[in-house]
């Protein structure tokens, strides 16, 4: 069950917390991943990481591709050069996203413009792009990360929660337009996940947030890397248009 060999990713993000989480999931499972993100030097360091973890010499190794997201031209040419170095896409996670968090009455056109270009308008040219080559497989599946904030709001993040819902209600439309094709789309809807990030609040501060999950505790990267593995493989083929909330029940959307 869920055992992706002979399969071609790529995830956005992959050098980030989640991102690598991620591809570290699916390429246990057997996929060959291409890595994006903007750091080529991160990019390379997690690549090196992954192959010594999970090389697979029977589908070559894992790649990585430099992209800067908030870029429209460079986001265009990320499909074909996935296509171009895996021979290939089955599998598509867009989940490199940003903050850049301001009450509303403050929060700049640049904040709104930044996140919205990452979090969304990449996302749907990197959907656009893939749709061509999983059509003509008819075979493809479509991982978006959002966040519970996309469903839930929440202060300060008036951008992010637009971006995330976005996300939300773009995949449901993508997903009822390639269903016939044998493609899928679907959201992961993270609650707070264990990230470098969350590692620098201090105790006082993750007690607080630990108190609002009825786990009692934050997610860990492994936690989404579980799911994306889940609606990527083809045993999901019959889940579309779909948003698994991974949360610990903080927020019980259904
Ligand atoms: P992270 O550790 O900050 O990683 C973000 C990733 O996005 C990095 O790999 C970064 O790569 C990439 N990225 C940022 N700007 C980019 C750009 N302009 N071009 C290309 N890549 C870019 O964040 P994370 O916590 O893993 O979050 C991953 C996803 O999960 C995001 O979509 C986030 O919204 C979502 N999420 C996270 C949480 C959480 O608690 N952590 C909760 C809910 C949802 P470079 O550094 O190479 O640019």
């Amino acid at each position: 069950m869920f055992d992706l060999s002979g399969m071609n990713a790529l995830v956005t993000g992959a050098s980030g917390g989640i991102g690598s989480a991620i591809a570290t999931a699916l390429a246990s499972r057997g996929a060959r991943v291409a890595l994006s993100g903007s750091n080529g030097q991160k990019l390379r360091a997690f690549r090196e990481q992954l192959i010594e973890e999970t090389g697979n010499p029977e589908h070559g190794d894992h790649v990585e591709i430099t992209c800067d997201l908030s870029n429209a031209e460079q986001v265009e040419e990320l499909i074909p050069a996935t296509l171009d170095t895996l021979g290939g896409i089955d599998i598509l996670v867009n989940n490199a996203g940003i903050t850049r968090d301001n009450l509303a009455m403050r929060m700049k056109d640049e904040e709104w413009d930044d996140v919205v270009r990452i979090n969304l308008e990449a996302a749907f040219r990197l959907m656009r792009a893939s749709a061509r080559p999983m059509m003509k497989a008819r075979f493809g599946r479509i991982v978006n990360i959002t966040s519970v904030v996309g469903a839930t709001g929440n202060p300060g993040q008036m951008n992010y929660a637009a971006a995330k819902a976005g996300v939300t209600g773009m995949t449901k439309s993508f997903a009822a337009e390639v269903a016939s094709r044998g493609i899928t789309a679907n959201c992961i809807a993270p609650g707070f996940i264990r990230t470098a990030m969350t590692s620098s609040l201090d105790e006082k501060q993750q007690d607080a947030i630990n108190s609002r999950i009825p786990m009692g505790r934050m997610g860990e990267g492994g936690d989404i890397g579980a799911a994306a593995v889940f609606l990527a493989s083809r045993e999901a083929g019959y889940v579309t248009g779909e948003t698994l909330h991974v949360n610990g029940g903080m927020a019980m959307l259904g």
